[in-house]
């Protein structure tokens, strides 16, 4: 089948029509004929049982009955008035009930004769029932050809108000099927259907769709799982070569007089052995004359800070400079100090470059860096204003990947012939499942390892009516020297309600915790940044004990001294939000808490979360929880990416297909990087369709 006939606009199907085309467009994506027949079932009525009343229980859901009707009434009064009838088999009885066109159903219904009924069963005392059953007299049904199993389509709420029915659905895909006669074009290797006893191509989006078995619906789900699997690791694999051997960076090959000087002199503790070990991986990349673009994870608190610096006098020792960005003032500032206190005694340059720079003093640091004098350049994005000049950028480290565009970072390339290395640092954990999957082989580093003698922070939930001994805690805290951070949930799509919960909040804490003996700040992201990075820094210098805050608070912040984070209405946070809340906390030399304030009404996932939290700070662990909850597609920085609109794997459950298919993905291309043999030919047409779709990159620069 010629892949044009597959893209024809989905209108042209008989029985679809410009209204209809329109409701399958926006509600389900549906465009094409191919998109139709890839709109896969999410699961199956299984048809091929047939239930006795005395077998049925009320979990069984749709089922079919074969019985027969042995009497009809109307039952109840006005508007409770139901057409009841009683159906029979040898094992016992059950009713079936309509309360809709009551009349034609009582004409059309013939008593005694063999039906099958089909529907969802409902148990009321001891009785089983079944509300408008789907009614077919056995005779038809035994002589009606049809699949065993009736997938069930994903809808809409607007499209069941609009009565695009699953029956609908299914009745088209027929249409569909009779028209395209199912023949799709085999997209794997004959070697490998062979190898691996995958259904055919063909076979598996018929399966899908019209499944003679379970057998061969479960071979026919498992084949375009892989298929789906395999096409995304290829394209990953393809992906990170080209760019391990197209894009060539500079090669820094020296370890030179300001590493050693400074591990040697200025080095203020120990590395833990995960620090070592990436600044070794990091090493090992800038030595290879490819481009470097590695991220690195850690959760906050493992200290990401000092390897950036390593890796910034690699690039100097090399003639090159580093700049560092951060997505805030305040996260500069930080870095900017902690860097600059780092590299006191030494010979290094560094500067401070952000938004509230003056005129006057940007002057000097532009020139320093256009002549080469100054080494390391610290700041937000006014880093990549057009007026800043590096004389010789050699490494971009980028804090906190996802408050920065991929707009953003490009700029930097263009500086210079070369595009200076990329070194992005998150602390948003992302599990090696996915990572596998989003990144293929991109390079991830991670720092697995918190540094020695850390304290873990204690994580406690307490409800909302024991809110005094919680404010009579933070009096004991504050007495001690400490400071708190109470943060409240803003969630876009109720604001307004969330900013006034912010504000009473605010009031009833300065309320309990007057003037003069307390200062309470509150920072929002309503306010002016100037005002919101006048009250952070009142906080940072202590001048403040309580930090009221929305969670703009939430990246990189450091203020060691604040021992307490208590978190508002922690139910309605999603877990990464809240291990990211907690890791402002602990950040000192005494023991911190974080106290997860909710209501008594909690859901099934919010008690998941908060137990979650309480048990382990490993971010990691925290991770895969979350995932598991939420699903990949709502994990941080995450949501572009294209493996995420799978339409059939699931990159969690299928795990093990996902290894596989990677495994696979992998051996072919080491046997024909090219995919220049004849039997790769289907593989290669569907790579250079994928190519020119793009998407799946995007985000990863
Ligand atoms: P993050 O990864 O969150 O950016 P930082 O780099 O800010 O973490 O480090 C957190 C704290 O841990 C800092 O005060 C830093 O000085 C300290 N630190 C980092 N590495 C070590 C180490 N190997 N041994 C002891 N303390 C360390
Ligand atoms: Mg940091």
């Amino acid at each position: 089948m010629p892949l044009n006939f597959l893209s024809t606009p989905i209108d042209y199907l008989s029985g679809v029509g410009p209204e209809r085309a329109k409701l399958l467009r926006n509600e389900l994506h549906i465009q094409t004929y191919g998109d139709l027949a890839n709109l896969f079932p999410h699961r199956y009525i299984d048809k091929t049982k047939y239930y006795k009343v005395n077998q049925l229980v009320p979990e069984a859901g749709q089922v079919q009955v074969i019985g027969k009707i042995i009497n009809v009434k109307t039952a109840g009064t006005g508007k409770s008035t139901r057409l009841v009838a009683t159906f029979a088999d040898d094992s016992g009885r059950m009713e079936l009930v309509w309360f809709r066109s009551q009349k034609q159903i009582r004409e059309m219904l013939k008593i005694n004769e063999p039906y099958v009924a089909f529907g969802k069963v409902a148990r009321y005392g001891a009785q089983y029932s079944m509300a408008h059953p789907e009614l077919e007299l056995l005779r038809d049904h035994k002589s009606r050809k049809r699949s065993a199993m009736t997938p069930i389509y994903p809808s809409t709420e607007t499209l069941s108000k609009r009565k695009i029915t699953n029956t609908y659905i299914v009745k088209l895909m027929r249409r569909l099927y009779s028209e395209i006669h199912g023949s799709f074009v085999e997209t794997l290797p004959t070697h490998l259907l062979e190898a691996m006893r995958l259904m055919p191509k063909n076979e598996a989006m018929v399966e899908i769709h019209f499944p003679s078995s379970q057998e061969k619906l479960q071979a026919s789900i498992y084949r375009l799982k892989f298929e789906e699997l395999f096409f995304i690791q290829m394209e990953l694999l393809i992906q990170n070569r080209v760019r391990k051997t197209k894009i060539k960076g500079y090669v820094f090959d020296r370890v030179g007089e300001h590493f050693n000087n400074f591990f040697q002199q200025h080095l203020p503790f120990e590395l833990t052995g995960a620090q070592k070990r990436v600044v070794k991986e990091i090493r090992s990349d800038l030595g290879t004359g490819s481009h470097m673009n590695r991220l690195l994870q850690g959760d906050v608190g493992s200290g990401k800070t000092i390897v950036a610096l390593l890796t910034c006098l690699l690039a100097i020792d090399n003639g090159f400079q580093a700049c560092i960005m951060a997505p805030t003032e305040i996260l500069a500032q930080q870095h900017y100090t902690g860097v600059a206190e780092l590299l006191a005694g030494t010979e290094i340059e560094v500067a401070l470059l952000t938004g509230s720079v003056s005129k006057k003093d940007r002057k000097p640091i532009h020139e320093a860096l256009e002549e080469g004098s100054l080494h390391i350049l610290i700041g937000t994005h006014a880093l990549i204003e057009d007026k800043v000049q590096f004389a010789n950028l050699g490494m971009a480290i980028v804090d906190e990947q996802h408050r920065f565009g991929v707009a953003q970072r490009a700029k930097l390339w263009k500086k210079n012939d070369l595009p200076p290395h990329i070194l992005v640092m998150t602390a948003t954990p992302i599990p090696r499942t996915l990572a596998m999957s989003l990144y293929g082989d991109l390079d991830i580093s991670v720092i697995d390892e918190l540094p020695p003698g850390r304290k873990e922070i204690k994580t406690v939930h307490r409800y909302d009516k024991n809110r005094l001994a919680v404010f009579a805690f933070i009096r004991d805290e504050i007495k001690k020297g400490r400071q708190i951070y109470m943060v409240y949930p803003l969630i876009e799509e109720s604001a307004t309600l969330d900013y006034k919960d912010l504000q009473d909040g605010y009031e009833s804490v300065v309320r309990e915790f007057p003037l003069p003996e307390y200062r309470v700040s509150i920072v929002h992201g309503r306010m002016k940044p100037e005002d919101k990075d006048y009250e952070m820094e009142r906080f940072v210098k202590g001048e403040t004990q309580i930090m009221v805050a929305t969670t703009v608070i939430e990246v990189g912040v450091n203020v060691p001294n604040a021992s307490v984070m208590i978190i508002e209405s922690a139910e309605r946070f999603g877990l990464s939000q809240l291990h990211q809340l907690r890791g402002r906390v602990g950040r000192g030399a005494d023991q911190s808490y974080c106290i997860l304030m909710t209501g008594h009404k909690l859901s099934t996932e919010s008690k998941t979360r908060l137990e979650t939290m309480v048990s382990t700070t490993d971010g990691f662990e925290i991770a895969e929880v979350d995932l598991k909850l939420r699903g990949p597609g709502d994990l941080m920085g995450t949501r572009q990416s294209g493996v995420m609109s799978l339409r059939l794997a699931d990159i969690i459950k299928d795990n093990q297909i996902l290894a596989h298919a990677r495994e696979v993905a992998k051996g072919l291309l080491h046997e024909d990087p090219q995919l220049q043999s004849r039997q790769h030919a289907n593989v290669k047409r569907v790579m250079q369709f994928l190519q020119n779709k793009k998407g799946l990159w995007k985000y990863i620069s």
